[in-house]
């Protein structure tokens, strides 16, 4: 049997939740609020937006602990934990790929939490720490560097990132497409749609209902050629339901 590459999407895919906003609508209305404002005027980059408003919490005497704390109590279905274990029990040559815009310290400590921080072969995010003259500020970067070479996505994907790219240069460190029999792809997000156009037919989408990835499918699937099976669903239980037909 070949080999099966599962690749979640982190934020309201894996987890039933926007793990930057739930940070601070755990902790703080003014800076949830602030957060919000930033990113409506525009044209920063998400993770520039975040990391900004980080700052500011730690400025307003917020600390680790308390961040982690938020991370720890963020909602993730049972279920989910269920499928994805499940899957690797039933099938070995399942391997899971985390593709996500969120960052390295909220995925890890989230994993942690639930007991699945071997989960993945490979988390693919922005870069995040503690920063070293102020040990409660957590300083997150992008996964592309502002001042080096920008990709070249054409589907409108991020700054910071095209899952589209990182995607296919993911498959080919090893070994190219022909190392995989299937590739599924968990998402909900605008900018889960560049990944799915690198896939081909046979593939899976598992494409969360009524969210944005739902509507560009919709709006520009057929215009731009997409080839994978689109499977919709809402709550994770339906994804244990899929898995049990891989
Ligand atoms: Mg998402
Ligand atoms: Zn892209």
């Amino acid at each position: 049997m070949g080999k099966t590459l599962v690749v979640f999407d982190f934020d309201w895919s894996f987890v039933d939740q926007d793990t930057d906003r739930w940070v601070f609508e755990v902790l703080s209305t003014k800076l949830r609020r602030l957060l919000e404002t930033r990113k409506s005027a525009g044209s920063q980059c998400t993770p520039d937006v975040v990391n900004d408003t980080m700052g500011d919490l730690a400025e307003e005497g917020f600390t680790k602990d308390q961040v982690l704390d938020a991370l720890r109590i963020l909602p993730f279905h049972p279920a989910m934990r269920r499928a994805v274990l499940g899957l690797r029990e039933r099938n070995p040559n399942v391997e899971y790929l985390c593709l996500s815009n969120s960052n390295e310290v909220y995925i890890s400590t989230i994993l942690e939490r639930h007991g699945l921080t071997d989960l993945f072969s490979n988390i693919i995010t922005n870069p995040a720490s503690w920063n070293s003259s102020n040990s409660n500020r957590l300083d997150i970067g992008r996964r592309v560097p502002a001042n080096g070479p920008q990709h070249d996505c054409k589907v409108g994907c991020l700054a910071n990132m095209c899952k589209g790219e990182e995607l296919e240069a993911y498959i080919s460190e090893r070994g190219g497409r022909s190392s995989y029999e299937k590739i599924v792809y968990i998402g909900d997000g605008g900018n889960d749609f560049c990944p799915l156009l690198r896939m081909k037919e046979g593939d899976w989408a598992l494409v969360r209902k009524n969210m944005e990835l739902d509507a560009r499918i919709k709006n520009e699937g057929e215009k731009e050629g997409l080839k994978v099976e689109v499977k919709k669903w809402s709550q994770a239980w339906q994804i244990d339901e899929y898995f049990q037909e891989l």
